[in-house]
């Protein structure tokens, strides 16, 4: 079975009955379950769901009909007696497009059913220079070619991009360090690729992705930071994107940490941005600012050995990464802040110093008893991994609502 989605409006019904809400709600759950979460027994799915194993049957049955899910023998058989079947998502029932698009570099990917990564590529953009229609027309050549090479036909698209995005209908209000202003990219991606496209901010999206399969799975309430070239912020309160007017949150980096520091591109002066964005991480390590990724993470490598010179050449920085995350903690009380790429990256010492200051300083975090203070277990594929969840959350819904 493959899963269309409507470009537009409400799922429509397939042939037959429209199946009953109830029916709806435990597919869906199920398949959202086994995407996130990865296979599991049927035994697993009723505890976990909380529902009785006459349902499960029902919708496992239903939903392997349907060609979504499938069940197989554990490969490791565990105890005595008869092995349970897993029930697994099928990779190939639904696949979606993910694009991260940064200040240097594109990379895009066809995700199956269940979160595998089937294909991908990359190119690298000429930084601050590249026109979005150029961007657009790569992005439109490449998406066929990706997907007719595992023969899937792509159901949705989740876009990344740096910078200020109207979530409604995935607007580029503004993404400052690719010069992109007021880009209708997510409608003339839809139009170009005819399938539903949502775009989001990376660091939401970064959020989004560690939430769901990353580090903070367990965690509730969390921010994600990067410092990809600007610094953003994501996230999560509550199990759930928190988003603001328009869908604008997150724009931690023009917080102002330094009053007469450096000029900021948005009009400000001393934006936490000036003092710990990706020029200021390679003014830090005395490397020139437009510094190329490998280069960096390979200096901040060379310092994990050497944690003398690590807070010699990067304590400064920790100091405006640990006061801007204090204000953040007092402000949004998450349990777990994750750093995302290149922040992640940063020589145990450095972390070890902000994750002191912020226990210590941040009132928030004492109340709490402790926020963590981590690196991202998604790394460079986090915008990547939450383009892709992105674009599955309301092809999910459709699958499971899809007779029969
Ligand atoms: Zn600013």
């Amino acid at each position: 079975m493959t899963v269309r989605v409507p470009t537009s409006g409400s799922p429509s019904g397939t042939e037959g009955a429209r199946p009953d809400d109830a029916r709806r709600h435990n597919r869906s759950a199920v398949l959202r379950r086994l995407h996130r979460a990865g296979p599991c027994t049927r035994a697993v799915l009723a505890a976990e769901l909380g529902l009785n194993r006459s349902t499960i049957k029902a919708v496992v049955d239903g939903l392997a009909e349907s060609g979504l899910v499938s069940e197989r023998l554990p490969s490791k058989r565990s105890g005595a007696g008869r092995p349970s079947l897993l029930v697994l998502p099928n990779p190939q029932a639904a696949v979606v497009l993910a694009v991260d698009i940064r200040v240097d570099r594109v990379s895009m990917a066809v995700v199956g059913l269940g979160g595998e990564i089937l294909g991908r590529l990359s190119w690298r953009l000429k930084v601050g220079v590249e026109k979005p229609r150029d961007v657009l027309t790569r992005v439109l050549e490449s998406a066929p070619m990706l997907a007719s090479e595992l023969g899937s036909l792509v159901v949705g698209a989740g876009v990344s991009v740096p910078g200020v995005v109207r979530r409604p209908d995935g607007l580029v209000r503004e993404a400052p360090h690719l010069h992109w202003v007021d880009v209708p990219l997510g409608e003339q991606l839809a139009a170009g690729l005819r399938v539903p496209v949502a775009v989001a901010n990376d660091a939401e999206l970064g959020a989004l992705a560690e939430h769901t399969r990353g580090i903070a799975r367990d965690a509730n309430d969390l921010l994600f930071v990067e410092c990809d070239f600007g610094v953003g912020g994501g996230v999560i309160s509550g199990g759930s994107a928190l988003r603001g007017a328009g869908g604008y949150l997150g724009e931690l980096g023009h917080m102002v940490v330094r009053p007469e520091g450096l000029e900021c591109h948005c009009g400000l002066r001393g934006c936490w941005e000036t003092e710990v964005g990706g020029p200021a991480l390679c003014r830090a390590l005395g490397l020139p600012a437009d510094t190329a990724r490998g280069e960096l993470l390979a200096s901040l490598r060379e310092l994990d050995a050497d944690p003398v010179e690590a807070l010699g050449r990067l304590g400064e920085f920790a100091g405006w990464l640990s006061l801007g995350l204090i204000n953040v903690v007092n402000l949004l009380a998450p349990e777990l802040v994750v750093l995302g790429d290149p922040l992640g990256a940063l020589p145990g010492p450095v972390l070890d110093t902000v994750v002191q200051r912020v226990a210590e300083r941040s009132m928030v975090s004492r109340a709490i008893g402790h926020t963590g203070v981590v690196r991202s277990s998604l790394g460079r594929d986090a915008q990547l991994v939450g383009a892709a969840e992105l674009a599955f959350d309301p092809v999910l819904d459709v699958a499971a609502g899809q007779n029969p």
